[in-house]
């Protein structure tokens, strides 16, 4: 297995970080075999001020090009990510060591989303007319302006897939962003923002700066206009605590513990491939990933000899082929975190169908897919989001006890429910900001144009859809008033005017 080696665009990707040079460098290491993949420089608190200036230098100039002007430079950047594919997914594979299929739907992802953004955000930003307080007399516009420069600090588990998620609809809404990826994944970032300047992008509209998250994400918070932030929910609620005092929006998407539901008339062939996919697609370090799998008891014994079966198949391998059905996990800390779940459910009583071993002839961070049986509440992975390879699976004696069972959480990012006949109406009972039916988690992410985000602890507003795009916008009504004044002539007694008034209300209520 060789490691990719990005040297050769190393200083060019290093030039696109906003840095003086002098706050040092991250090392960036392969979990494929701890090699070194490159090394960047970190921005300093005075390079993110710098960053915000030189962004916000350029913002308004890029908010008044016409919105087509922007669209052009996304639809350009869609066709050069499929043109440079293969260098993405090996960068992509590089920093995070997934398979290679499951860097390539970051790719496929990111396209897609892309061309939404190009093709849908004219029509969302424009001027639209509203009713007004009187007929005739109230002429009444929405129109949406760009929030100004935009915070985005995204995690390491989709690289790709995330800043894009994020920087896109804020820079086709006319607003400048400052970036700031996890410091695992920052080539990935960094070859975003190469393909939206060859794409047309102007220099400084979009910024990448880089280094630890209490820091530089700190930073990036005290001097945003907006914040959309990824991760986990324990820095998410630091994160929007920030944004409280200093009164400005905030979006975030957060944690799981996402449920998927075999109800009785489930086809259970099915219902096993679909779990295998959303239970250890990127080695389950995905938002929405399934980790508690609730069975019906009329179909248990099938589903989990089927699906125990599939997993028991899965080829594990490091390496940029495409063959692997899991790659590694991303650090030491990610692994020590899985095996420690597994190891206090297993020390308190739980069974292991398949997996639960770390695999180091593999590479340092390669754990088995695990299916535990037996998980009561006392263990740990019970309630607690693992984020990584590890589902357990719950017999259930009626659809409505495991309905019951996947809303008893303090999460409510993602669902999946199998059903033949019943899966829209169950997916209705389902307190989860995203339902799959018959499909594990990519049907509702890949709807681009709806929105994805979580319910309770699992996050704050949406990505993707209308609501998605407008929220990089303030929404800004201007109403002229035109004949009468709404206060009535100046001339007129007050109680002749609140008899016309309660007149031309009663007839106004019956059409509004
Ligand atoms: P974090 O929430 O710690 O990190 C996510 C991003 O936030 C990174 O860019 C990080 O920077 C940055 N960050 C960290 N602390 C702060 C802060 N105080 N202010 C501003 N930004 C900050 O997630 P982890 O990477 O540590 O992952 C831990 C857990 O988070 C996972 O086990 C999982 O539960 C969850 N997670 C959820 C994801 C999702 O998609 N919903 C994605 C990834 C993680 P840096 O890392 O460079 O320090």
């Amino acid at each position: 297995m060789s490691t990719l080696s990005l040297t050769s665009a190393e200083n060019h990707l290093a030039s696109l970080v906003t840095s003086s040079g002098e706050a040092g460098e991250i090392e960036v290491r392969s979990p494929f075999d701890d090699s070194v993949v490159g090394a960047l420089p970190v921005s300093s608190e005075e390079d993110v001020t710098h960053a915000f200036a030189s962004a916000a230098a350029v913002q308004k100039d890029w908010a008044e090009r016409p919105v087509k002007e922007r669209t052009a430079v996304i639809a350009r950047f869609r066709d050069l990510l499929l043109k440079e594919r293969d260098a993405l997914v090996d960068c992509v594979q590089a920093e995070t060591g997934k398979a290679r299929a499951s860097a390539f739907e970051e790719v496929a992802d990111a396209s897609l989303w892309s061309s939404y953004n190009a093709r849908h955000a004219s029509g969302l930003l424009r001027e639209k007319r509203r009713q007004g307080t009187f007929p005739l007399l109230t002429k009444t516009r929405e129109r949406h302006v760009p929030k100004g420069v935009v915070g985005v600090i995204t995690p390491w588990n989709y690289p790709l897939t995330l800043p894009a998620s994020d920087v896109l609809p804020a820079l086709v809404t006319g607003n400048a962003v400052v970036l700031k990826p996890d410091s695992q994944t920052p080539h990935t970032a960094l070859m975003v923002l190469d393909l939206l300047l060859r794409a047309g992008l102007p220099r400084d509209v979009l910024q990448i700066v880089l280094g630890p998250g209490p820091e530089v994400g700190g930073a990036l918070v005290a001097y945003a206009d907006y914040i959309m932030f990824t991760g986990s929910t324990a820095t998410g609620r630091v994160v929007a605590a920030q944004c409280a005092e200093r009164l400005i929006g905030c979006s975030a998407e957060l944690g799981g513990k996402n449920a998927m539901l075999v109800l009785e008339d489930a086809d259970v062939a099915k219902a096993a491939v679909g779990a295998v996919r959303g239970c250890f697609a990127n080695s389950g370090q995905l938002c929405v990933s399934i980790e508690r799998i609730y069975v019906h008891d009329a179909v248990w014994d099938e589903f989990v000899s089927a699906f125990g079966e599939r997993v028991r198949q899965m080829r594990l391998e490091p390496g940029f082929e495409w063959e692997a059905d899991m790659g590694s996990l991303i650090s030491a800390r990610q692994l020590d975190a899985v095996a420690a779940h597994v190891d206090d459910a297993v020390a308190k009583g739980a069974t292991v169908l398949t997996g639960g071993n770390r695999r180091a002839d593999l590479g340092p961070y390669f754990y088995e897919p695990t299916v535990l049986l037996g998980v009561t509440d006392s263990m740990e992975l019970a309630r607690k989001e693992t984020f990584g390879p590890v589902v357990s699976l719950y017999r259930v004696s009626s659809d409505d006890e495991g309905v019951r069972l996947a809303n008893d959480s303090e999460y409510g990012l993602s669902a999946s429910v199998w059903s033949k006949r019943n899966g829209p109406r169950v997916a209705r009972k389902v307190e989860a900001g995203t339902v799959n039916v018959n499909e594990s988690y990519a049907a509702t992410w890949s709807s681009h144009g709806a929105p994805m985000g979580g319910m309770k602890s699992s996050g704050l507003g949406r990505r993707h859809g209308a609501q998605g795009i407008l929220k990089y916008t303030e929404p800004q009504t201007i109403a002229a008033q035109r004949l009468l004044p709404i206060a009535g002539p100046a001339d007129l007694k007050k109680e002749t005017w609140a008899k016309a008034l309660s007149a031309g209300t009663r007839l106004l209520n019956l059409y509004r």
